[in-house]
């Protein structure tokens, strides 16, 4: 991962510094004695599912049958870990349980999840390492990465997985997620930063950072490639939406597979489709925007922006994907956008719950247009919501106190003038009155079939004569 800079000098990534720190791995658990310490359910969480898994190798359609997954967290709060977990498009049951035609089965190796523990959980991680592992694997990252040179300078970490025989005579030693990640990295199909921490640094790398904490990107440097030549995918958020990672390594699976191109990935490796747009073009709130209306306090129902929401310039699909189960997202149920999948965030967006101060240009010309254009969508509006026989009769048979008053002259006149230009393109506009789209209702002619459709109603009419 080292490169070579324009002057020529060798540039030594964060990971390869924290290598030739370590030095090399030299010793692995003596499988032999790992006996059932850490298998309360004496089995590997692998052999658990595999019974009930849909794809086996006896159905697999491609080269794949399996792909271990192998979730690290570095300095982070889980959060990324609890909204992947309640992915539904796809879930995390149907990728492990390899439900999705053609693609491999998802083997996964996570902390919290995995029934196994202790040395045995690790062993899968030494497996592939080693080069022993039954299939490829790919790194998913939850986290920022420490720059873990400073507290192993002490003899500490800061955040780790496993004790491992890399100690000095082989020793036992908590080996950091910084030095997972750096070893298993070169030999991975694919490497995911899941979450804000993991993507671009997050909260831990804000103004102060006593750790060092950086992104996964900025730890392995950018002439990184995984083994299939795939730079660091970002899939952003805090928390981010599960189903934008469960969809994105659903993506990469059928990739791995060789059932589908590489997915799109922006500059920043974020998912195309999934981070092209900023959030305020697919906001819920988005037409109060546009017609000038902000909201004063937060539990209104108006655009927010004037109370802190920096969504016009915020790349995010949260209105439009929902945050679990296609429910839920910021501005969908009131809160104002911070910033969190940006790589600028914290530090960029604080204080929150401040107005953006770009917002201002914006919100002060769309309170002008606005406040043209909400008058007479309003008066439109009016005008939609009446059926053209209720004008005809100049009365609404309305059992729900409606009390508007009928449209006087000036607004008949002028709805008249808005029916002409809507109808000026109409080529059947010869054949049929303008006004009204039943012209042949007069209400001389209605008047003359009002007791026929009495009688047959055997109600009294309410209307106007
Ligand atoms: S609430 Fe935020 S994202 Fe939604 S319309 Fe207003 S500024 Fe845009
Ligand atoms: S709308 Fe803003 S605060 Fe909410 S998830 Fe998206 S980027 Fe984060």
């Amino acid at each position: 991962m080292a490169r070579t800079a324009s002057n020529g000098t060798d540039q030594r990534t964060p990971a390869d510094l924290l290598l030739d720190f370590h030095g090399p791995v030299e010793r692995y658990h003596d499988r032999e004695e790992l006996g059932d310490f850490g298998m309360p359910a004496r089995a590997f969480m692998e052999d658990l599912l595999e019974p009930i898994a849909k794809a086996g190798a006896m159905s697999r359609l491609g080269p794949l049958e399996k792909v271990h997954a192998f979730w690290f967290a570095g300095m982070s709060c889980d959060g990324c870990s609890v909204s992947v977990t309640g992915a539904t498009s796809p879930s995390v049951e149907s990728l492990v349980l390899g439900a999705h035609p053609g693609a491999p089965r998802v083997i996964l190796h996570h902390p919290v999840l995995n029934v196994e523990s202790g040395a045995n959980y690790m062993r899968p991680h030494e497996m592939a390492l080693s080069g022993e592992l039954d299939g490829p694997y790919v790194i998913i990252l939850e986290g920022s990465i420490a720059d873990e040179t400073r507290a192993a300078a002490d003899g500490g970490y800061w955040s780790g997985q496993g004790e491992e025989p890399w100690g000095p005579d082989g020793r036992m030693r908590t080996v950091s997620t910084a030095e997972w990640m750096a070893r298993l990295a070169p030999g991975a199909a694919a490497s995911l930063a899941i979450g804000t921490c993991a993507t671009w640094g997050g909260v831990p790398s804000a103004e102060g950072n006593p750790t060092g904490a950086m992104s996964l990107m900025d730890f392995l440097g950018k002439d990184y490639r995984s083994a299939f030549g795939v730079p660091v995918v970002n899939i952003p958020g805090c928390a981010p939406v599960g189903d934008n990672f469960t969809e994105t390594v659903a993506a990469i699976l059928y990739f791995l597979q060789g059932f589908g191109p590489l997915p799109e990935f922006d500059e920043l490796g974020r998912p195309s489709w999934l981070f092209g747009e900023t959030v305020h073009r697919h906001c819920v709130r988005g037409a109060y925007y546009e017609e000038g209306d902000f909201a004063e306090e937060f539990g209104d129902k108006e655009c927010l922006v004037e109370i802190g929401c920096w969504g016009p310039v915020v790349n995010c699909n949260i209105t439009s994907r929902g945050a679990i189960n296609g429910v839920g997202g910021c501005m969908n149920v009131g809160g104002a956008c911070i910033g969190c999948t940006m790589p600028g965030f914290p530090d960029k967006f604080t204080p929150f719950y401040k107005r953006p101060p770009g917002s201002l240009a914006s919100s002060t010309v769309a309170r002008m247009v606005g406040s043209i254009m909400r008058p007479l969508r309003k008066y439109s509006n009016n005008n939609m919501n009446r059926e053209v026989r209720w004008d005809v009769h100049g009365d609404i048979p309305s059992g729900w106190a409606r009390e508007k008053s009928e449209p006087g002259v000036v607004s008949e006149i002028s709805h008249r003038f808005y029916d002409k230009l809507r109808r000026s393109t109409d080529t059947g506009r010869n054949e049929v009155e303008p006004w009204g789209k039943r012209a042949e209702w007069t209400k001389e002619r209605d008047s003359d079939r009002e007791p026929d459709l009495t009688l047959r109603a055997g109600a009294t009419s309410g209307r106007k004569e």
